[in-house]
């Protein structure tokens, strides 16, 4: 299959899962997980009809952006952003979806006021309580949630997760359907401060259906447009 066949199933897939559970498939959006992807693939990509990349080293996306390799698409950073690169992404990027700590939000914060704009971002919840992965625990998301609130140069417009590596039957389901709890919780509870929380990122190659069936509005899904990812990465 080719680039453009792949994006028009997965786009398909999408659409078949949204409206198995009466969902409107414009609600949601693909976004290109284009790791280690060069920047020929990345145009093709959009030249196919891919609208979001997502990128998560810092140093792959900068080489990208000197290229101009996004034009055309939005740029979500989705990997785990240390304190220290932070100059390098924010107001470079439409959305940073892994902001995973107060640390880090203030990081941004400070940056985006330095630049004298507002940058997008959304919490990442470590759903599945794991030691390797960055997030906050949902006990926490209410605080920081608050937090970014009131940081006059972040705007805070959802949630996104990385569950773990699905074991049982129903896969990550029970973790999708937890992240849609907090996200109706959260959205609630911002609406009445004014704040519009409209973004739940969660989902992969394995498991985006079922991502889309428990609620996603962004799914970020990279091997089943690529295919499996090459062990030694070139720009
Ligand atoms: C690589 C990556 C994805 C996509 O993973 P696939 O399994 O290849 O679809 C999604 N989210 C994040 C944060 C990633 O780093």
């Amino acid at each position: 299959m080719s680039l453009e066949e792949r994006v028009a199933q997965v786009k398909a897939n999408i659409a078949a899962a949204a409206r198995e559970v009466g969902r409107d498939p414009s609600e949601i959006t693909l976004v290109a997980a284009t790791k280690v992807q060069s920047s020929d693939t990345i145009r093709q990509a959009i030249a196919a009809g891919i609208t979001v990349c997502g990128e998560n080293r810092v140093q792959e996306m900068t080489a990208h952006l000197d290229d101009d390799a996004y034009a055309g698409a939005a740029l979500h950073f989705i990997g785990h952003l240390q304190t220290n690169k932070v100059k390098q992404v924010v107001g470079r990027v439409d959305l940073i979806e892994s902001v995973g700590s107060e640390h880090l939000l203030d990081a941004i914060e400070a940056q985006a006021a330095k630049l004298d704009l507002v940058q997008d971002i959304l919490l990442e919840i470590n759903i599945g309580a794991e030691a390797s992965k960055s997030g906050i625990s949902p006990a926490e998301l209410p605080a920081l949630a608050r937090k970014a609130a009131a940081c006059p140069h972040v705007r805070l417009r959802g949630l996104m997760a990385i569950p773990p590596v699905a074991e049982g039957p129903d896969g990550n389901r029970p973790f999708f359907a937890k992240m849609r709890q907090l996200f109706v919780d959260i959205s609630r509870e911002m609406s009445d401060n004014g704040i519009i929380i409209d973004c739940l990122s969660m989902g992969m190659s394995g498991d985006y259906q079922d991502a889309v069936r428990e609620g996603a509005t962004l799914v970020r899904v990279g091997t089943a447009l690529f295919g499996p990812r090459p062990p030694i990465h070139k720009v």
